[in-house]
């Protein structure tokens, strides 16, 4: 039994005009019919361009907004009524934004016990011991704990959330974009340090990102996304290696190429993203697509097995020519040179230099 699993979620909203009587005139499609499975230990990666739906599905795993249909189950619950409250402690959540997420007006230390006071997990005594050794657990220090979340830098307050997450043991943190606002060093330093915690508690990630860097360094597995439905889920190796799905493709080439008398060379993804409110007939992608034929403007794909653990939903999946790498496997210099700036940060942390 998967430890979460994400069967034909969608949530629409009605487009409003008028002053007087708002008339509905349309719906936007922000998730539009997605299902995944998230196993105990594994980190999902959900990338795609901004817009495609990404947070709207991480908003709905954490039941901060209401589906419009589909079911999410955790444990093998499926989540409403009773099972909210345990779904409430045992996912919790790591935003983007450092600097918006954490109350300016509360000590660190009440910041990372409040879920567990909400909770009634432990009394004052056992709280405060238990912050202390959260504060260590993420790099930070038991003093810390007394000061105010203006007192920190970006990557610090990003482990005050990560220590706040931690505080009621959750079996699940969806990680929405949690290093995108922060520097490229130290983005190395926040996700090398949810690996170890990953590895240190069995931790499952839902892992929201659309730097394909970051990605590749954390996920186990790959869902990619476009307006509001998943197109390709493959292991990471595989999805990096040997994309299937044009869209896919698109995204891995779009990463600049450093050299610029080889950015010429590079396929950019060419035009914008059609509206969710109006998407594309058949293939949502095939306005963008290279590979277009007429079935594809005709029907929709299905999300298909195709390989072992690869499913992707084009009609031609089987017909494309092989996806020739621009540089190395697949990922610029760009993304190879931030890659290596991990790995260094990760020996840094393994011999005891921070
Ligand atoms: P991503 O996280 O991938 O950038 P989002 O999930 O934020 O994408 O948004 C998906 C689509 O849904 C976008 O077109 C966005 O404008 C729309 N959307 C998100 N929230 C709302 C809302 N509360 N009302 C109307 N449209 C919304």
């Amino acid at each position: 039994m998967s430890l979460l699993e994400v069967t034909d979620l969608t949530k629409h909203y009605p487009v409003r005009q008028g002053i007087v009587v708002a008339k509905q005139v349309g719906t936007v499609r922000a998730v539009d019919g997605v299902s995944f499975r998230i196993e105990r230990g594994e980190t999902l990666a959900l990338v795609g361009e901004s817009g495609c739906g990404k947070s709207t599905t991480a908003r709905l795993v954490l039941r901060l907004i209401e589906p419009t249909s589909g079911t999410v189950r955790f444990d093998g619950q499926e989540v409403s009524g009773a099972a909210l409250r345990t779904l409430r402690r045992r996912v919790q959540v790591v935003f983007q934004d450092p600097y918006a997420s954490l109350n300016p007006r509360l000590r660190v230390g009440e910041t990372i016990a409040e879920p567990m006071e909400v909770h009634g997990i432990g009394d004052a005594k056992s709280r405060e011991a238990r912050v202390q050794e959260l504060l260590r657990l993420v790099g930070l220090a038991p003093f810390h704990a007394q000061r105010y979340p203006h007192e920190f830098s970006g990557g610090q307050r990003q482990r005050i959330g990560i220590a706040r997450a931690l505080a009621v043991q959750p079996d699940l943190i969806v990680c929405d974009e949690p290093v995108s606002a922060l520097d490229v060093s130290i983005q190395a330093q926040v996700v090398n340090l949810l690996k170890d915690l990953q590895r240190q508690f069995g931790l499952s990630y839902l892992f929201i990102a659309h730097d394909l860097a970051v990605v590749r360094h954390m996920a186990d597995r790959v869902a990619v996304m476009y307006l509001g439905q998943i197109v390709e889920t493959a292991p990471k190796r595989d999805l990096f290696a040997a994309p299937r799905h044009p869209y896919t493709r698109a995204l891995l080439r779009a990463i600049p190429h450093p050299d610029p008398r080889r950015r010429g060379q590079v396929t950019p993804l060419g035009g914008d993203v059609p509206s969710p409110m109006n998407p594309p007939s058949g293939c949502r992608f095939h306005t963008r697509c290279p590979f277009v034929q007429d079935l594809c403007r005709a029907e929709v794909p299905v999300l298909r097995d195709i390989d072992a653990g690869t499913r992707v939903a084009c009609h031609l999946a089987e017909t494309l020519p092989p996806f020739e790498a621009e540089v190395g496997d697949g990922l610029s210099e760009v993304a190879t040179r931030r890659l290596a700036l991990y790995a260094a940060a990760k020996d840094r942390r393994a011999s005891g230099i921070r």
